[in-house]
């Protein structure tokens, strides 16, 4: 199977029905390109920026910044990559950044709450990501963003920062594309109304469900509760991806999920627009999506919909797309 896997490395990702998608990987360093490289990824759906603060011994400067970007960028060439700005707090801390302590860290204060607080922190990850922006094909985006307040809020900085740069005389990229995550509930819920204002939609499933199903991610007692196939969790994620759609913005997943092999017929039959995994998923994904047939997908994820519970769904799918 690898073999017939590694065939497809310089390929398009097509279903059997020839509609394109896109098939990227997730990282977490510049390191990871190699990777990359080597698992004929479509782009970076994700490069999780908090990496480069938590391997460091005090916040980041703008010139660390841009050279790491700076190298992802160019190591990609004309692909795109899309990065997420600090996801600090939760389960993930700064020696050097003190948090306040916290009941509940996963509702508390971290990801863009931190970012719209300590806002000359998000300013330097700003600029580093403006002047690297030129060398490749940038797309941004917020993570744990819950309000459109908060959106509008980053995108209003994020603008600052850019004129800035333009008047001290900088160059920077005309087309960055700028987007949220949706990994809170409020968030999904008002999908359309987002839409109408990012260029991007990236749905963070291991959060979405977590926050969704009201079950910490890291709690082995409720982790019965982390269930992707779950209409409840499948019901959210065709919302979100049909209001998209109707305001012709772009669509894409970088949880767990987007690479799990029960769950990828049913977001291929939802027209979700990119996959974006761990890379050592990315051709088995590939591969798995070529012998899908969209029409039957989407009647498939009809039927997932209307089931009452996740392992009907998981059943389902093994019938009809795992069977001999
Ligand atoms: C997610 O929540 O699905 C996600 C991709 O972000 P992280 O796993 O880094 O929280
Ligand atoms: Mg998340």
């Amino acid at each position: 199977q690898k073999a017939e896997w590694a065939k497809l490395k310089n390929e398009r990702s097509v279903s059997a029905d020839g509609k394109q998608f896109i098939v990227g990987s997730n990282i977490g360093t510049p390191k990871d390109l190699t990777g990359v490289l080597e698992s004929g990824s479509e782009g970076i759906g994700l490069y999780r920026t908090e990496f480069l603060y938590m391997d460091s011994a005090e916040l980041p400067t703008e010139e660390d910044q841009f050279q790491a970007y700076k190298a992802v960028l160019e190591g990609m060439s004309d692909k795109p990559v899309t990065v997420r700005t600090m996801d600090i707090g939760g389960d993930k801390n700064l020696p050097y950044l003190p948090l306040p302590k916290e009941d509940n860290p996963f509702m508390g204060y971290r990801a863009i709450r931190i970012s719209l607080d300590r806002t000359d922190i998000f300013k330097t990850q700003l600029r580093a990501l403006l002047r690297a922006s030129v060398y490749g094909e940038l797309w941004i985006m917020f993570p744990m963003i819950a309000t459109i307040q908060e959106f509008r809020a980053a995108r209003d900085i994020f603008e600052a920062e850019k004129a800035k740069l333009i008047a001290e005389g900088v160059a920077v990229s005309d087309d960055i594309k700028l987007g949220i995550m949706i990994e809170i509930p409020a968030a999904a819920l008002l999908a359309d109304r987002f839409a109408q204002e990012v260029d991007f939609f990236s749905i963070g499933t291991n959060d979405l469900i977590a926050y969704t199903m009201a079950a910490d991610r890291g709690n082995e007692n409720v982790s019965y509760l982390y269930q992707p196939y779950n209409p409840s969790i499948l019901r959210i994620i065709k919302m979100v991806i049909d209001a998209a759609h109707k305001y012709g913005k772009f669509v894409a997943m970088c949880g767990e999920m987007a690479g799990d092999q029960i769950a990828v017929p049913i977001l291929v039959g939802m027209g979700l627009d990119e996959f974006s995994m761990s890379s050592t998923s990315v051709l088995q994904t590939r591969a798995l999506m070529k012998r899908l047939n969209t029409v039957q997908m989407a009647e498939l994820a009809g039927r997932a919909l209307n089931l009452d519970t996740n392992d009907e769904v998981k059943a389902l799918v093994e019938a009809e797309v795992y069977a001999n």
